[in-house]
């Protein structure tokens, strides 16, 4: 069957491609289990040369993949080129790894004992629509830095950039069989990877419901799975923050890929002693970010991904209505930047809009910040503003979440750990984390 991939911004179709079913999808298992042995012997410095050659290519083509990200998935493209530069530095991270990553010799009686990191053969990966080379480099760089070989499904709406990092893969002279794209259903492509048995691994990022009914498939075959789920992020802006500056940030940290980033702060939670002069604030920077044509190099925010999911982010937004900002005329599945008042209980307090709409929730002291950030069933970032060092630890160690900010809204660098607690999911992205989740300890004991 043919898929047609459309410009969210124009809603005019980019790319026709063939779908994948079960058939391609064995085959495709097939190539990445016959490329195994060859890749895991590779030796250590000439998979990292060759993933550094990767990373300098990706650099190479920032202008071209940065134009298909814009185009297929409506992300500006001046934040466009910033991800690439980052699936650059995940994979010239993930080069300089290759041989850092290794086992340890453990005190024993009667012999030697020593560990291995192995890989763990063919891994499965299955990427959403909002970040897709961003978030297929964050799979790929751990998993061939270990030895595996993969299988990458992007998701049916942002195939086109997964598809050309292949190619450039291929281009750097990492063997053939070693990378394979599949595009494809999720409920057929992406579900007969969680079933197969030559799949030893599934990393997964998208929604919870998804994530759930991986986790059911994985049990047949008791496959690995990493977990990138959905957040519902708290920003808390305490009254000795520097507010001006929390508000000039806080757009960004739920309006940022129009607000479809499970990262997103959408639970800004103030207090009361400050809300009023927050708000005046921050309706004064969200009325400021530029919505509009992707490929405009001012443009800070695009559309939504498709007509369906800006019906579903509508379905959030009632009456309570702070304020609502401006979108473009005619085509693009645009939706405006949108605050409103709520309660910690409400429908748009409790789930992922998963688009830019925040939900201004006061608060009256610390204990109670804490409760309300920590009373939903996700964990994935957050931020927290204010002055007072101790408190910024207190409340940091406080909040049940895989990745906190302070007096910042940055969540993501190649570098270091990212990942979720509680329904937000488990197991880490990036940095050296990352690479426990692609291989396996062996470990080895020699009697001397
Ligand atoms: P999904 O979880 O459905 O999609 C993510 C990926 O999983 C896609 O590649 C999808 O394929 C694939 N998939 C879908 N069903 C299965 C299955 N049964 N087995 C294996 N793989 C499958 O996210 P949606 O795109 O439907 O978005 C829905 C909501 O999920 C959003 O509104 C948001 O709340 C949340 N979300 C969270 C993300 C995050 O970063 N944590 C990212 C994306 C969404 P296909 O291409 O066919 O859809």
């Amino acid at each position: 069957m043919t898929l047609t991939v459309l410009n969210p911004a124009t809603e005019q179709p980019i790319a026709q491609l063939e779908q994948a079913g079960v058939e391609e999808t064995n085959a495709a298992v097939a190539r990445a289990k016959a490329a195994f042995p060859a890749w895991r012997s590779v030796a250590p410095t000439d998979r990292a040369r060759l993933l550094r050659r990767l990373a300098t290519l990706v650099e190479e083509h920032t202008e071209e993949l940065a134009r298909i990200e814009s185009q297929n998935v409506g992300k500006p493209i001046s934040g466009a080129r910033g991800e690439v530069e980052m699936v650059a530095n995940v994979f010239h991270f993930y080069a300089g790894a290759v041989d850092k990553h290794y086992g340890e010799t453990i005190p024993v009686a009667g012999g030697v004992d020593l560990t291995f990191r192995e890989p763990l053969g063919v891994v499965g990966l299955i990427v959403p629509w909002n970040f897709p080379l961003n978030i297929s480099s964050w799979k790929l760089g751990p998993a061939l830095a270990c030895g595996n070989t993969v299988v990458l499904k992007p998701a049916e709406l942002t195939p086109l950039s997964a598809l050309r990092l292949a190619e450039l893969a291929l281009d750097a002279g990492i063997p053939e069989g070693v990378v394979n794209v599949l595009v494809g259903k999720g409920s057929v492509v992406g579900a007969r990877l969680v079933e197969h048995p030559d799949v030893a691994k599934i990393g997964f990022t998208g929604s919870t419901e998804v994530g759930r009914e991986i986790m059911r498939g994985a049990a047949n075959t008791i496959k690995r799975v990493t977990l990138e789920l959905g957040g519902k992020s708290a920003n808390v802006v305490f009254d000795d923050a520097d507010l001006e500056k929390a508000a000039a940030g806080a757009p960004y940290a739920v309006f940022d890929n129009a607000g479809q980033d499970c990262c997103a702060r959408s639970r800004i939670f103030v207090q009361k002693s400050v809300y009023d002069e927050f708000l005046t604030a921050l309706i004064e920077s969200t009325a400021a970010v530029k919505v509009g044509d992707p490929l405009d190099e001012a443009t800070e925010m695009g559309p939504l991904i498709s007509a369906q999911h800006r019906e579903a982010v509508a379905s959030f937004v009632d009456g309570s209505v702070l304020f609502r900002g401006n979108v473009p005329e005619g085509p693009g599945f645009w939706y405006p930047c949108t605050l409103v008042e709520a309660t910690n209980e409400d429908r748009i307090a409790r789930e992922e809009v998963f688009g830019p709409v925040a939900a201004l929730i006061p608060f009256e002291n610390e204990a109670e910040a804490i409760r309300l950030a920590n009373d939903t069933p996700y964990g994935l970032s957050g931020s927290i503003w204010t002055r007072d060092g101790a408190r910024a630890l207190r409340v940091a160690r406080a909040i049940e979440t895989g990745v906190l900010s302070v007096n910042s809204n940055s969540s993501v660098r190649h570098s270091t750990p990212f990942g979720g607690f509680k329904q937000s999911g488990f197991g880490r992205e990036l940095g050296m984390h990352a690479l426990e989740g692609y291989s396996e300890v062996k470990n080895v004991y020699i009697a001397t």
